[in-house]
């Protein structure tokens, strides 16, 4: 095998590659912290995925938001390629031209101030966390040490050890410890809850405006108002989580922004910041919390790279060009009408906003085996917690191919029994 990807042959191993032995090499080779659906997907086309078959499937993850783009946007791609033709990293040692114009037009597309550019979520989180804190010291005058920041259960903002150390999904933190102190968590939504755990050490409050991993949650009307304003009574920060739920997912810009009043002085993005094709992420904000980092505070080898630089610009450049920021309120509204009328006896709830949509289906229907029939039926899709099924399809899907999935989904969940 080795040999011929040495002399140039991984294009033609990529295409005689069965799924048994991809499988096989995957689990024998990789470590096993995954469970992937039986399924090899080697080609990529907007919201369609094939295998090394030639089946075709309708892909309604979408990578979780990371292919909000479609698979391989070729606005997104053309750059890319132009961009090989240049340069693709140089390190932030020096001053590059690509990433002084992707710091630009991240903070004008934010409506921020400052932009410090990662890689992963968990990355941009990591460095949120981290400019809270010294903006707590440095500005608010906590004492050294003390800093405490007010996380929501059920939360998920990535899994580096400080991340999972605030975790209340015990699969995620429970065998990795022992974690830092100064974060509290509590019930998400809840604003008196929240209220009683602020203190003078208080410097950040984060959350997700929707919880996505967490089941598709959303919070009653207000409460993002609610959390803003109570940040300001305390002087603390408001982060918002925008990795998967940002970029317009839900319909707007940022979810943030379903409440005039829930304005962030920070917030993390990432997943399609990077068009589909390249991991790109940022921690973006206000000046008066940006500029507490000073030289050797943070940094990233990768972070804010030229060709990742370029590829997050066309990725901006297609929100601002495309009518994704109207479609997706529109089409969001049609799916939710479908999943509605649905009418099956599995289906608990149906929850989401745009195109963020999740069906808890009730407990006892054998949510493996509708992952399976919904495979059969050329759908890929996946349950988060709380028995779930995410729909987060690419924003660029085509209505029909959209309405053809649902039809799909409720297919292969009557196929299921109750
Ligand atoms: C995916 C996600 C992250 C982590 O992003 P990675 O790129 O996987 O590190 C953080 N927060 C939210 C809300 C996410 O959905």
């Amino acid at each position: 095998m080795w040999e011929k990807i040495k002399s140039g042959g991984l294009r033609s191993m990529v295409d005689s590659l069965s799924m048994q032995e991809a499988t096989d090499l995957t689990f024998t080779y990789g470590t096993m912290n995954y469970k992937p659906l039986p399924v090899n997907i080697i080609r990529g086309e907007n919201a369609r995925v094939w295998d090394e078959t030639g089946r075709e499937y309708i892909d309604c993850i979408g990578a979780y938001s990371a292919v909000s783009h479609g698979h391989l946007s070729p606005n997104v791609v053309k750059i890319a390629k132009e961009q090989l033709d240049n340069i693709a990293v140089v390190s932030r040692a020096f001053i590059n031209a690509e990433v002084g114009l992707f710091l630009h037009g991240l903070a004008t597309f934010c409506e921020l101030d400052r932009v410090c550019p990662m890689n992963t979520g968990a990355e941009a989180i990591e460095t949120c966390i981290k400019l809270a804190r010294k903006w707590g010291y440095t500005k608010k005058g906590v004492a050294l040490g003390d800093a405490e920041i007010i996380v929501f259960d059920n939360n998920f903002h990535g899994r580096t050890t400080t991340i999972v150390g605030f975790s209340t999904e015990g699969d995620y933190n429970k065998y990795f410890g022992p974690y830092g102190a100064g974060f509290k968590s509590v019930p998400f939504g809840d604003i008196d809850a929240l209220r009683a755990a602020i203190t003078p050490n208080t410097v950040a409050i984060l959350a997700e405006p929707i919880q996505a991993e967490g089941g598709i949650l959303i919070p009653p009307d207000g409460w993002m108002t609610q959390v803003r304003e109570l940040a300001d009574e305390h002087n603390a920060l408001v982060i918002w989580d925008e990795i998967q739920v940002g970029f317009y997912r839900t319909g707007k810009k940022f979810a943030w922004m379903h409440e005039s009043g829930a304005e962030p002085d920070l917030i993390a993005v990432g997943k399609p910041l990077g068009g589909g094709i390249l991991p790109v992420s940022a921690a973006v904000g206000k000046n008066h919390v940006m500029e507490v980092f000073q030289p050797g505070d943070h940094g990233s080898t990768f972070g804010g790279n030229p060709l990742g630089s370029a590829v997050a610009l066309a990725a901006l450049a297609e929100f601002e060009t495309s009518d994704i920021p109207t479609r997706v309120a529109e089409l969001g509204g049609k799916a939710m009408d479908f999943l509605n009328n649905m009418n099956l006896p599995h289906v608990q709830e149906v929850r989401g906003r745009g195109l963020l949509l999740g069906i808890e289906v009730k407990e006892g229907v054998d949510t493996k085996a509708l992952s399976q029939e919904l495979m059969a039926q050329g759908v890929l899709t996946k349950e988060t917690r709380k028995r779930t099924f995410r729909l987060t399809p690419p924003l660029t899907i085509e209505e029909d191919t959209l309405m053809d999935a649902l039809q799909r989904v409720e297919k292969a969940m009557s196929a299921v029994p109750v």
